[in-house]
């Protein structure tokens, strides 16, 4: 029998692969106007994408990827090729009994917003022997959107990292309401202006604030040029999905 996530399709590696390399070249076009900076990492979105697909864009060079769904990560990381060594975010809204498919098994969790998750993720943490690394999920928006932490919280979350050991907070990330360009660009700057105002403040136990999680197909050259570090780039990568 042929493996067929294992071995992808060669047209297919071409042409995620193309996506891939106009996503880059917008990127490093977007790194240029920001000038000196950060390094930035490109995370492919693979929510909703076959496991095909996901194959096909590691073996065109991608190694992060991210997924919105706890089962559905779950099962991605069941079926996924062990050979094909790649970091696995999450970046959907978490319930705290579905962390078991999270902690432990992702490089980082980009949508924490609350502090009871803090010492969940802790204790499974420890029971794993691991440090999970994670972003606190900000709402600048104010408005009706559910997810997020208001700023102003922000300081009450990092100080519960200090007893949550096996936890540990390096960065911030936004979902910014849907608007015009120049509309998302100030919800961009003003996380950017938050992470460094929480960055020169006092040294926390259990924070190290270096990543900036923001920017997605329709906007990540806006995050980059505002200070991103972490952009999640879907379907300008995978196409439309499922
Ligand atoms: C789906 C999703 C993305 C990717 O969106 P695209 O428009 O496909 O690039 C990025 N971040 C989050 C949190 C998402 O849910």
């Amino acid at each position: 029998m042929t493996d067929h996530t294992a071995t992808p399709k060669p047209e297919l590696v071409e042409q995620i692969g193309a996506n891939l390399q106009r996503v880059r070249a917008r990127m490093a076009a977007a790194i240029e106007r920001r000038g000196p900076g950060p390094e930035v990492r490109l995370i492919g979105v693979s929510k909703r994408q076959a496991l095909a697909k996901i194959v096909a864009a590691h073996a065109a060079g991608l190694r992060d990827f991210g997924e919105n769904y706890a089962q559905e990560l779950r099962d991605k990381l069941r079926d996924w090729p062990p050979e094909r060594d790649a970091r696995w975010h999450y970046i959907g809204a978490i319930q705290s009994n579905k962390l078991k498919y999270m902690v432990g098994k992702t490089a980082l969790i980009h949508t924490v917003d609350r502090p009871e998750l803090i010492d969940a993720i802790s204790r499974r943490a420890a029971n794993g022997g691991w440090v999970q690394e994670f972003l606190i999920e900000v709402n600048l928006g104010g408005e009706d959107q559910k997810a997020g932490v208001a700023p102003s919280d922000v300081p009450a979350l990092l100080d519960a990292c200090a007893t949550a050991e096996h936890a540990r907070c390096v960065g911030l990330m936004i979902i910014p309401p849907p608007g015009e360009p120049e509309h998302t660009r100030r919800f961009f700057r003003e996380l950017r202006e938050l992470h460094e105002r929480l960055r020169d403040g006092p040294e926390r136990p259990g924070v190290d604030l270096r990543e900036l999680s923001m920017g997605m197909s329709a906007d990540f050259e806006l995050a980059i040029e505002e200070g991103a570090t972490l952009i999640r780039v879907g379907t300008a990568i995978f196409g439309a999905r499922a």
